[in-house]
């Protein structure tokens, strides 16, 4: 995938689907992103969430 993003070598990300992804590499474009968690006591790593995440789909279908 084409891209003009600059890719943060700070941020490792694999989410693709994510506005903010780097597209051709797998880093965030951001320079900083928010981490939380949607649980109440954390234990495992898939209770922590990237909150900066924005999914491609939904600019797309918001600029139609
Ligand atoms: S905003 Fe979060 S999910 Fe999206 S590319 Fe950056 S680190 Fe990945």
């Amino acid at each position: 995938m084409e891209t003009n993003v600059k890719p943060n070598h700070s941020i490792h990300c694999t989410v693709n689907e994510c506005t903010n992804h780097c597209g051709n590499e797998n880093y965030c474009s951001l320079g900083v992103v928010t981490i939380g968690t949607h649980e109440p006591d954390p234990t495992l790593c898939q209770c922590v969430d990237c909150e900066s995440f924005s999914r491609k789909d939904h600019e797309y279908l918001s600029f139609r």
